[in-house]
């Protein structure tokens, strides 16, 4: 789960690591009162989407008046903001921060993700900050410099101190950078983040380092013991149909094929969506809809499924084990009679229950396209999609 760059600088500033004065507004108006109680005469507004590269995109200008505070939110709030994070369609602004505008002297790279292959958390830091941060991993990989924490010790002072030499900070700022490293480090562990940067972290006004922008990522898996961080959703920031399926205790990702999968088990709507692709089409969509999976679950999981308009063809795979395959059969007529499905719909039952199932289904009237295995259920989609296509 994202958050806004204004909702990380608040848990940033709860942490104690240091970030710029300033607030969040959904106005032109208030962003104006935001910039006066800041006070001075020089202040950033910048967009607030869960995307980065807003600079580039002319989501991050610098201003020197109340009124122009005014003027650059009205521009910004209501546009569609399109950078090279977003996709091509773009991202909506709703709200704004308005903060103090520093003199930047230089721009550093920080930043903390999971290393899957290590399983450590890994500290990422690199002198070449600001923008242009994957041009620089592209080009000059020595430039960033990183360093694994192991669990049972936690990020030590020596590890932050040769991350701070290695980016070439000056000695006399080395300990507020040793601090503001391990504040990240505790705000990181704390809430169960997957990925937490800071780009830049900046030296300004040729006296402090400051995280200028911030960014953290949060484990899915983990909200259910961080309300804070809950709290924190922009349901206007994710895709619909991924937020009505997690309504419905369904495990949706919206993918750019043509076939529509709904299956049952992580594991196995991974492997269906393997086979689609072996065979030389792409999934629609990931779709678990787990265990004990009532008629309603699957009415509704055709529905989201049915609502991405690339769907051309559905295959439902379900190996029944707490399932059963006759309440899955009930789900996928209810789910055909309410909603008029005009495509070919390829179904594969195996395990609990499964002749149940096909009694259910063959009674129905319904038209399918009945499979026996996964491969055959992948193989009769592929088919069923080019004979469409031709
Ligand atoms: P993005 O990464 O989405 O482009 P940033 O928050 O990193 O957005 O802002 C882009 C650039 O704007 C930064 O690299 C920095 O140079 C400048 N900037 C951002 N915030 C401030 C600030 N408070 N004062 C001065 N410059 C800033
Ligand atoms: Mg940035």
């Amino acid at each position: 789960m994202d958050i806004h760059e204004y909702q990380c600088k608040e848990l940033f500033r709860h942490y104690g690591v240091p970030v710029p004065d300033g607030n969040m507004a959904f106005s032109p108006d208030q962003a104006a009162s935001v910039a006066e109680k800041i006070g001075g005469d020089r202040w950033v507004v910048k967009a607030q989407i869960h995307a980065g590269g807003r600079g580039k995109a002319g989501g991050v200008k610098v201003v020197n008046s109340c009124d122009e505070v005014r003027k650059i939110t009205d521009h910004l709030i209501g546009s569609t903001l399109v950078t090279k994070q977003t996709g091509a369609q773009g991202k909506l602004v709703n709200r704004v921060l308005v903060e103090k505008a520093h003199n930047i002297d230089k721009e550093y790279y920080l930043g903390l993700v999971i290393d899957r292959l290590t399983q450590r958390i890994t500290l990422i830091a690199s002198e070449e900050g600001g923008m242009d941060i994957e041009e620089v991993a592209e080009k000059d990989p020595s430039k960033i410099i990183s360093e694994r924490v192991d669990p049972a010790v936690g990020l030590t002072d020596f590890q932050c101190r040769k991350i701070v030499s290695a980016i070439n900070i000056e000695p006399k700022y080395f300990g507020s950078a040793v601090k503001l490293m391990r504040k990240l480090y505790r705000c990181f562990r704390d809430k169960d983040a997957l990925s937490a940067e800071i780009n830049p972290l900046a030296l300004i006004d040729g006296e402090r380092l400051v995280a200028l922008d911030a960014k953290m990522s949060f484990d899915g898996n983990a909200l259910h013991r961080q309300a804070e961080i809950t709290d924190l959703r922009d349901l206007n920031e994710e895709d619909s149909k991924e937020v009505d399926a997690s309504g419905h205790g369904l495990n949706y990702i919206a993918l750019d094929g043509n076939v529509g999968c709904i299956v049952n088990g992580a594991g196995l709507a991974m492997a269906a969506m393997d086979v689609i692709d072996f065979y030389g089409e792409r999934p629609a969509n990931f779709l678990d809809v787990g265990g004990g999976a009532s008629p309603d679950k699957i009415a509704n999981a055709f529905r989201i499924v049915l609502e991405d308009p690339n769907v051309k063809v559905i295959m439902l795979n379900i190996f029944a084990g707490i399932n059963r395959c006759d309440w899955i059969a009930e789900g996928i007529v209810q789910a055909i009679k309410d909603q008029e499905i005009n495509m070919p719909i390829i179904i594969r039952l195996a395990g609990t229950n499964v002749e149940l199932g096909w009694e259910i289904m063959e009674k129905s009237g319904l038209k399918y396209i009945r499979a026996e295995k996964l491969d055959d259920a992948a193989q009769k989609s592929v088919a069923a999609l080019r004979e469409l296509k031709s």
